[in-house]
């Protein structure tokens, strides 16, 4: 730590200064802190102006410090505030080293005397460490962990949790959890809860500096107050602590119920501010936005629905009835379609498409790949044969409807013919990949876009689809399909500005694909045999190659090397095909066009299949290199089979040494094929930011917010954002909050500013 600054316990913060001009003394660290006249402040400070206070105003952080902090993603005091512990050690509860009973587990607070290490018998690194307190030694010994000597000098205080036990004569724990506290003397904090604060190695930060920090920032907060621009009546009704109250007993609990109770209003405080941006950014939407209105009913619509193969799920009929009442008003529909993989979106899609036809419009099918894409032109094709438009050039007269495929196969002639039809309407449905809205493609009229695969596909090609309704300034209705399967209420908060429609049905007649972990080359050679059999029984197998790197151009390698090798061994004699993004797209449509047609075996692959195709007779996936897919992703690769009425099975082939973590998601894929129950178990496991990172940049909006676990919180911050917004659509009446909200939309999103 640099040297201690003359603490100044009532001094507050400097107004105004910190964002717009540090001074060269605060920034080298040699901060000179002169107790300017905090007088000049006026009201308890708000958010916005706690992070416009850069965290090089507080004590001893110099230069290093910033930056050190910076790592961790707190810059301003407000980072500082709401940079929470990640745990508590109970110091009201801890026993002194004297007390500890020989068998019981527990913690204990001590500085560390001295740490010695050797090598064992069979090359394994034994560290011991000797920490005291005022009444009593103790050994901690660690196996293989030879960084805890670097860790665990002396001098530094440490708590240490794990089961006492009596190594002769001694008290030891072997292996304890262990929490740096810091430098200095154990004595100090006794019977409090302690915070142990998220600390980081490699930036030099310790919990115990980041706890004075914050009290130091308390305590200089403490002139002005924080504000709280939560409503009272609303808080109450909750149950909830103001919230500096929250602030505070979030990182010094006077009892371990006062801390819940400050964490519920802080993720209250979360929740409600990502409810209110998302609320507030669909209001401004709706004020502005033109869209067409669409007669839903009709007989062309009712024609398409006579000549469908199978009769409707009812969540498939659900689903259209919203989006029928969505395009019939004027107001642009933006509803997501959420639906496990295989429940059936794309009629749901190409219902909404038709619409637009039926009203003269044109419909657009976006797809993130250009097979995917090209497998959408192939299903609606097939769908589309034989329907009949009403020509507008003869009354009464009909003409076959016109899909057309953009795609980056397509010759310059074809591209051309192509742009030309789109243009003058020549083409009802257009399929292409994301990179239409990017082109300069026009449009004669287009009023309904249907976008695949949201998770793909971010904000702000969301805000340039509003511009491709350019011609006559209307926008058109926008349905995004999803198969990743993100639980209800996440949802909400992660999709909070749409409305959502839930395929929640497979369609009747599938049977459950049976999953396997292999695990091991013996477990590995009779999975290829039974891949064989199924093949001789007339099916087709998926094999996807490991995922090696971000690098694609490795994937490729690994996935032609897999090819080779397959070819060579178990499926010897057999037709195997290649499949990868690196292929012209004429490549990757042939070799579909075999596989679909069966006359393919079975088709390595990259990730290139993960979604959308759709090939009834596979029955088989196989995953390579299983544990290291995400769950979503494998759920999704899994969802290429089981698609026809015959029995199907995935095979998840590990390496040989899977994480803890890469195991509990193939146990939980073999357990179950629940799209949602899979989910909830992948946000346990990877928590929230994973979930936001198409929206914001960086910064976590969620940080002591659990989607999976404060499903009550959620629905409690949604309601009260509509209530907030429904009774005053700019939030007049509460301007605290309204300006809050403005600050943390700008700060999550750079761009919101000149969005809105
Ligand atoms: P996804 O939601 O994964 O995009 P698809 O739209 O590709 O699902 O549909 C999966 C399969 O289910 C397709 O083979 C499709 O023909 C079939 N299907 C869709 N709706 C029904 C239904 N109502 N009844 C029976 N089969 C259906
Ligand atoms: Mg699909």
């Amino acid at each position: 730590m640099s040297p201690p600054q003359p603490s100044q316990p009532d001094q507050g913060w400097r107004p105004g200064n910190d964002a717009s001009e540090p001074s060269e003394a605060q920034v080298s660290g040699a901060t000179v802190r002169t107790g300017a006249p905090e007088a000049a402040a006026t009201g308890p400070l708000t958010l916005r102006e706690l992070d416009a206070i850069s965290v090089d105003r507080l004590n001893g952080v110099g230069r290093q410090r910033r930056r050190a902090l910076a790592e961790v993603g707190v810059e301003s005091v407000f980072d500082l505030l709401t940079y929470y512990p990640r745990r508590y050690v109970d110091r009201t509860a801890q026993a002194p080293i004297n007390e500890a009973a020989i068998g019981s587990e527990i913690t204990v607070v001590a500085d560390v005397l001295s740490v010695s290490s050797r090598r064992l018998r069979g090359g394994r690194r034994l560290v011991s460490v000797d920490v005291g307190d005022a009444g009593g030694v103790l050994s901690a010994v660690f196996f293989n962990q030879a960084w805890r000597e670097r860790q665990l000098t002396e001098g530094r205080t440490v708590a240490l949790f794990g089961k006492v036990e009596n190594y002769r004569g001694r008290k030891q724990m072997t292996n304890p959890v262990v929490d740096v506290l810091g430098d200095g003397s154990a004595a100090d904090r006794t019977g409090k809860i302690v915070a142990i604060y998220p600390q980081s190695e490699t930036a030099g930060i310790v919990t115990w500096d980041v706890a004075n920090w914050v009290a130091e920032a308390q305590r200089r907060c403490s002139a002005r107050g924080i504000a709280d621009p939560v409503p009272d009546g609303l808080r109450k009704g909750l149950g909830l602590a103001g919230r500096a109250q929250a602030l505070a007993d979030i990182h010094e609990p006077p009892s371990m119920s006062d801390r819940s109770a400050a964490r519920n209003r802080l993720v209250f405080d979360e929740l409600l501010r990502v409810q209110l941006v998302l609320r507030s950014q669909r209001l401004a939407r709706e004020a502005h936005e033109l869209g067409i209105a669409h007669e839903a009913a009709g007989d062309f619509i009712e024609a398409f629905h006579r000549r469908l193969p199978h009769a409707l799920t009812s969540a498939q009929q659900r689903a259209m009835a919203d989006i029928d009442a969505d395009v019939a008003t004027l107001r642009p529909m933006h509803r997501l379609l959420q639906g496990d993989v295989g429940s059936g979106k794309t009629l749901v899609a190409l219902h909404a498409l038709l619409i637009a036809v039926q009203n003269g419009h044109q419909g657009a099918l976006l797809a993130p790949t250009e097979v995917l894409a090209e497998q959408h032109h192939y299903a609606l094709r097939a769908l589309l044969d034989g329907l009949e438009v009403p020509d507008e050039a003869r009354l009464g007269g009909r003409r076959p409807l016109r899909l057309c495929l953009l795609s980056g196969s397509s010759s310059a002639t074809q591209r051309r013919e192509a742009l030309v039809q789109i243009a003058t309407g020549a083409a009802d449905i257009v399929v292409g990949t994301h990179a239409l809205l990017e082109e300069s493609v026009s449009f004669r009229s287009l009023s309904v876009v249907v976008v695949d695969e949201q998770h793909r596909f971010g904000v702000s090609q969301r805000s340039r689809l509003r511009e491709s309704g350019r011609d006559d300034r209307r926008i058109p209705h926008l349905l995004v399909m999803t198969a990743t399967p993100i639980p209800r209420t996440a949802a909400m908060t992660v999709y909070g500005d749409l409305d959502v429609s839930v395929l929640d049905e497979l369609p009747p007649g599938r049977t459950p694909i049976a999953t396997q972990w292999v695990r091991g080359p013996l477990e590995a050679e009779a999975m290829w045999t039974e891949v064989r059999c199924e093949i001789e029984a007339g099916h087709q197998a998926y094999v996807v190659c490991p995922l090696i790197t971000e690098s694609e151009s490795l994937d490729v390698r690994s996935a032609e090397q897999t090819h080779a090798e397959l070819e060579a061994g178990p499926l010897a004699g057999l037709r195997v095909g290649l499949l990868h993004g690196r292929l012209p797209s004429a490549d990757k449509e042939a070799t579909m066009a075999q596989f679909r047609d069966g006359k393919l075996d079975a088709l390595v692959a990259t990730t290139v299949i993960e979604v959308g195709i759709d090939v009834p007779n596979a029955t088989v996936m196989v995953v390579l290199s299983a544990d290291r897919f995400g769950i979503a992703q494998l759920h999704q690769l899994r969802g290429r089979v089981g698609r026809g009425s015959d029995a199907s099975s995935c095979y998840l082939v590990s390496d040989d040494d899977p994480t803890p973590t890469a195991m509990q998601r193939l146990t939980a894929l073999s357990e179950s094929s629940d799209g949602f129950k899979l989910a909830e178990v992948d946000l346990e496991l990877r928590g929230e930011g994973t979930l936001f990172d198409e929206r914001q940049s960086g910064r976590s909006d969620l940080k002591l917010a659990s989607l999976a676990r404060d499903l009550k919180w959620v629905q409690a911050a949604r309601d009260a954002a509509t209530d907030l917004i429904a009774a005053d659509g700019d939030l007049d009446a509460h301007p605290a909050l309204a300006d809050e909200i403005d600050w943390f939309a700008s700060r999550r999103d750079p761009d919101y500013l000149q969005r809105s």
